[in-house]
Parts: C-alpha cells; sequence; structure tokens
C-alpha cells in the first residue's frame, strides 16, 4: 500500500485536518501521480456536509487533480514517468452499459465511481480518496493528458469547473447567433462565459453580486444583469436562448425561466440540495425546457483540454496554501471566489 498524506473531514460536523491513509499499490494499467495542485469545487462543500448524501467518513475531498506521473504499471500505454497527468471527478466505470461504450462515463448506468467519496468496486472496494492528497493512483483511462504551455495550477479547475460547463454548450451546440446567460459567476460560471465566448455566443452574466461586473467583462462578457434588481430583470425577459445554471444555493427558477425566448433552455448544473420549484405555466408560455448536465466524458474531457491548449483558456484562480482551506470555503459560502481557489500541494 502506499502511505499518502491528506487533508479530510472525519465527520460531517468537523473541520478538514492533516490526515494519513493508504492507496492502493499501482497494478498493471494504473497510474500514480504526485499532487501539484488541486482546484476547490463547491461540490466539495456540498458533500462534506452531507448536501446530497450521507457520505463517507474520513473524507479527503478534490477532484480537480493536477500532478507529474511518479510510477506506472507495466501494462500502461498512455504515459511515461514524468509526465504531466490530471484526474477529474471520476476514477472508473462499468466500461460495458450503451453509456460507456459511447464515451459517458459520467452517466453509467452502474453509477461512475467518483474520485472521493465513493467506492471503487472495480478495483479493491476501497473507499475512494480525492485530491487534497500528496498522491493518487487512478487506472490510466481515467487520467488526462495534461499540456505543458498552460499554467499547471490554472488548469487544474478545467478538470471540473472547465468540463462540467464545456460539456453542455457543446451538447445543445451554443454558439454564434445565440444568446447565453450565464447564471452565477464563480467556479463553474466564470469558465461557462470563457468557453460561450470562444464558441461565438453573446454572453450575459446574471449575478447577485454587481461588484462582479468588472471581471465578468473581463472575462468576455458582453452584458451584466444584477439579478438582485427588478428592472435590471425587466429588461431581461424574453432575451436568452439559453441559461446556464450555476448557482450552488436555493432560487427561484421560475423568474429565471421569464428571461427564456421561445423555445430557450434553462440547464442545471449548478446542484443546490433543495428541489426546485417550477411551474407549469413557467415552461407552457413560449415550450421552454429545463435540463440537466453532469460533468463530461473522459474523450470529452480530453477534447476540452485541448481545446483550452489551443484558445490559452485556463481558470482564474487564487492559490492558496492549505491550511488556509477553511477561509476558502467560508469565502465561497458568500459567493466571494474569484474565480477558483487552487490548493498548492507543496503546502501539504
Ligand atoms: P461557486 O464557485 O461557489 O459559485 C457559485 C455561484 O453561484 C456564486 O459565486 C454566486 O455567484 C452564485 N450564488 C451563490 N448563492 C446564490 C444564491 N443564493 N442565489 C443566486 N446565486 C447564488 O460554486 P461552483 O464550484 O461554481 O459550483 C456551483 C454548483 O455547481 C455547485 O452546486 C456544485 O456542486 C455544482 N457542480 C455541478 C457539477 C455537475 O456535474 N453538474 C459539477 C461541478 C459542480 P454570483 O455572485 O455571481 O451571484
Ligand atoms: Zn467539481
Ligand atoms: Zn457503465
Amino acid at each position: 500500500m502506499i502511505t499518502t498524506k491528506g487533508y479530510a473531514a472525519q465527520s460531517p460536523e468537523s473541520d478538514l485536518a492533516e490526515w494519513q491513509f493508504e492507496r492502493r499499490e499501482v497494478g498493471p494499467y494504473d497510474v500514480q501521480f504526485d499532487i501539484l495542485f488541486c482546484g476547490v469545487c463547491h461540490s466539495d462543500l456540498h458533500q462534506i456536509h452531507n448536501d446530497w448524501f450521507p457520505g463517507i467518513f474520513p473524507m479527503v475531498p478534490g477532484h480537480e487533480i493536477v500532478g507529474r506521473v511518479a510510477k506506472i504499471g507495466d501494462k500502461v500505454t498512455k504515459f511515461k514517468v514524468g509526465d504531466l497527468a490530471g484526474t477529474g471527478c471520476m476514477v472508473d466505470s462499468c466500461r460495458t452499459c450503451d453509456n460507456c461504450k459511447e464515451g459517458l462515463e459520467q452517466y453509467c448506468e452502474q453509477g461512475n465511481i467518483q474520485t472521493y467519496n465513493g467506492r471503487n468496486k472495480y478495483t479493491d472496494g476501497a473507499p475512494t480518496y480525492g485530491g487534497y492528497s500528496n498522491t493518487i493512483v487512478v487506472n490510466e483511462d481515467f487520467v488526462l493528458r495534461i499540456s505543458d504551455k498552460l499554467s499547471l495550477a490554472a488548469t487544474a479547475p478545467l478538470l471540473c469547473a472547465g468540463i462540467t460547463t464545456y460539456s453542455p454548450l457543446r451538447h445543445w451546440k451554443v454558439g454564434k447567433g445565440h444568446k447565453l446567460a450565464v447564471l452565477g459567476l464563480g467556479g463553474l460560471g466564470h469558465m461557462a462565459v470563457k468557453f460561450g465566448v470562444a464558441f461565438g455566443a453573446e454572453v450575459t452574466v446574471l449575478s447577485t453580486s454587481p461588484n462582479k461586473e468588472a471581471d465578468a467583462k473581463k472575462l468576455g462578457a458582453h452584458h451584466f444583469v444584477v439579478t438582485k434588481d427588478p428592472a435590471q430583470i425587466q429588461q431581461a425577459v424574453g432575451t436568452f436562448d439559453f441559461i446556464l445554471d450555476t448557482v450552488s444555493a436555493p432560487h427561484d427558477m421560475n423568474m429565471y425561466l421569464s428571461l427564456l425566448k421561445m423555445n430557450g433552455v434553462h440547464i442545471c448544473v449548478g446542484a443546490p440540495s433543495e428541489a426546485h420549484q417550477i411551474s407549469a405555466f413557467a415552461l407552457i408560455g413560449g415550450r421552454k425546457s429545463v435540463a440537466g448536465s453532469g460533468i463530461g466524458g473522459i474523450a470529452e474531457t480530453q477534447e476540452m483540454l485541448d481545446f483550452c491548449t489551443e484558445h490559452q483558456i485556463v481558470s482564474d484562480i487564487e492559490l492558496i496554501d492549505i491550511k488556509n482551506i477553511h477561509q476558502a470555503y467560508e469565502r465561497m459560502e458568500k459567493g466571494d471566489v474569484r474565480y477558483r481557489f487552487v490548493i498548492d500541494m507543496a503546502t501539504l
């Protein structure tokens, strides 16, 4: 076993603290990489607080992981020692169901194996532990190739915030001629703005934070609407083809649905713990749809990373010492992220 150092929550009530644990030995198809940077996703907060479902504790969060390959199994072909490597939200899936075969492992009919707060039934059945740690062992098929042409720390958030926004924009073919609203300017939201602009859409940020307007424009957004201002909302009624909803907390969907044009689609990627209440009338008038999207498959994640390399797209980050993780969480709870915290794992 590989002795690993990390930061874990021992229970949903406890703060994260240093914790030592074991990872499996490197198997024939495994890649072990030393973690250099790990992004901090709002899903980390949801999961350590048991917002969605009872979690597996101790829990080592982190699913925006980049580092350098330290060891490979003898059957590994995709990586060699010294390469940069990354892992996102999942580390395995059944690989045989229709969705897996289509490269949609995130929608595996058996459930994908989450990078943390899961149990890898295809290997040793042990709980999975995430990227707030110094090293990780992952089957090579779930390890992504990472370019050395971009800032490595700023690449980490692409593994979740990046793919989670890239995938739905590609699925709904959002681009030239479309008016896209990005709801919530946080980790996911700021990546959605960058991709929306790169794909040629006219992008509006819908935000509760008036003080994010200058940043939104710097990120490339064409318009900014303060959602707490009824006059600004009134002006935006009936204007968008798509709303990409990245909000982590409960919010009134009916109000946002009124901002869609005829046939408009409201795409949920944000995952508040409470169910949305939607009036049928908010959908009927204008034949509107509400949809959802989860991360992205492995092939699409690689496509997104390659797209980012080609277009020089990375996340706007604040690099933090792991000892300051709780301050980062507190700021995240208040919507004060600019626009992704990334842990420098050298501080572990
Ligand atoms: P984040 O960085 O904390 O950003 C969330 C943003 O939502 C905030 O910055 C804020 O933006 C806005 N917001 C917060 N509370 C709000 C409220 N009460 N009403 C309206 N807006 C509010 O979070 P994140 O890491 O981007 O994650 C966002 C959500 O996506 C989380 O629920 C996360 O679990 C989920 N997620 C889903 C997937 C998936 O596969 N579907 C993948 C990753 C994450 P403003 O200041 O601009 O209002
Ligand atoms: Zn995430
Ligand atoms: Zn499957």
